[in-house]
């Protein structure tokens, strides 16, 4: 296939033409910074306000429960490190899964250097909390559980909802990492019970740079960007008013068409699982059967490196990831997959397929196709692959 075939989805998207649209006048005609108080100023304050009002109802919210970030790696050292100040009072016990994103690991990582303690919560095979063990964690100085509605890599989702009542019954602050979530599953703060919550406009067809921190009304947390009044002086910094504006219709186009666009990605999901599956021997599909994003798929070959795989599919023009794509670069295997009980083995043999609105059922047969391909050859070039598996024939008759 000439075309490039893009299957990376959870790293991020493409600004949908519509967004992009709503968002271009604000860089040239309507510029005005939103603080400012003539007409310039007004014009695109009043941007701001509807496009605030538009990503509350998204996700059940009030509008003044939303602050804009930078994106959602703001978003989350801001909830965790808010929170952590802010009831350090109260308690210095901070629980959070020990499958999150790298924005939330590496800042309690950072919290337990400064005087708080930390609790990595353990998850199943799948990545999905284990709310025995939850709960076991939690202790008197408990203050705030953080565990994300869905994994980036594996994209198991979570039981938040369940999470979330148990922290509201020991009155601990609840936040969850929406990042992988929003646009592709439904969302609803009151529904879910969080206290906080993040996400970020470019997993679903908005732009870089922008996304939300969720503050339930009457929760106080420090702040992190001090400066000028913006986000009702929670959050200084001049707003980018085109990115919130293209947040906004980003999330409006995923919240509307989310049953039509769940079903569409999840049959070329199924598909390209059901083929893998079938038709490469030693895979292992990573993460929970039926309770992930639709769009997600997680295979680990065994004898293979993920990244000797990832560059082989790049040659073909199919663009997919090894772990998250946050941590590649790193050869460090997946922490979401050791935690997972994978061994280390496996968790380097693993690749990420993340699909598309725009992906077509062609492309899936394509790339598998290629990833059979691809893995007989690394199989035949790799030293841990058994000689006597090499003339194996498969898909074996059932
Ligand atoms: N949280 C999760 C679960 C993510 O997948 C990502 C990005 O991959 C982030 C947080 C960080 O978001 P951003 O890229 O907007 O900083």
């Amino acid at each position: 296939m000439d075309k490039r075939i893009y299957f990376d989805h959870a790293a991020t998207t493409p600004v949908d033409p519509r967004v992009l649209d709503k968002m271009l006048p604000y860089f040239t005609q309507k510029f005005g910074n939103p603080n400012s108080q003539h007409a310039f100023g007004r014009e695109t304050v009043c941007a701001v306000d509807d496009a605030r009002d538009e990503i509350a109802a998204c996700i059940g919210a009030k509008p003044s429960e939303i602050y804009f970030t930078s994106g959602g790696t703001e978003a989350d050292n801001w909830a965790l490190r808010g929170a952590a100040y802010s009831l350090a009072n109260k308690g210095k016990h901070l629980i959070v899964s020990a499958v999150e994103h790298p924005a939330m690991i590496a800042t309690a990582k950072e919290l337990a250097k400064k005087g708080f303690e930390v609790t990595f919560a353990e998850v199943d095979e799948y990545g999905a909390a284990d709310l025995e063990k939850l709960e076991k964690a939690i202790r008197p100085d408990t203050v705030f559980v953080g565990v994300m509605t869905a994994n980036n890599e594996v994209g198991t989702i979570q039981p938040v909802k369940e999470i979330a009542a148990l922290c509201k019954a020991k009155g601990i602050v609840f936040f969850t990492d929406a990042v992988q979530a929003a646009g592709a599953i439904p969302l609803n703060v009151k529904e879910i019970g969080a206290d906080m919550l993040s996400f970020s406009a470019h997993k679903f067809y908005g732009p870089k740079g922008i996304g939300v921190l969720y503050i339930r009304s009457g929760l106080k947390i420090e702040k992190l960007v001090s400066g000028g009044h913006q986000e009702r002086s929670m959050r200084g910094g001049t707003t980018n008013v085109p990115a919130v504006v293209g947040m906004a219709e980003a999330l409006r186009i995923a919240t509307q068409n989310l049953d039509e666009n769940a079903a569409y990605v999840s049959a070329i999901r199924d598909r390209f699982i059901h083929r893998v599956l079938r038709e490469i021997p030693y895979v292992k599909l990573n993460g929970h059967p039926e309770k992930r994003l639709p769009a997600n798929a997680n295979f680990s070959f065994r004898y293979i490196e993920g990244e000797s795989l990832l560059f082989s599919l790049d040659l073909k023009n199919i663009a997919v990831s090894s772990g998250s794509a946050c941590s590649s670069g790193s050869l460090e295997p997946s922490h979401v997959l050791l935690a997972m009980g994978l061994p280390e083995g496996l968790a380097h043999g693993s690749i990420r397929f993340s699909f598309g609105k725009d992906n077509t059922m062609e492309e899936a047969d394509y790339a598998a196709d290629a990833l059979k391909e691809i893995v007989v050859k690394l199989r035949a070039l790799s030293p841990l692959f058994p000689k006597e598996l090499k003339n194996e024939v498969y898909p074996k008759e059932q």
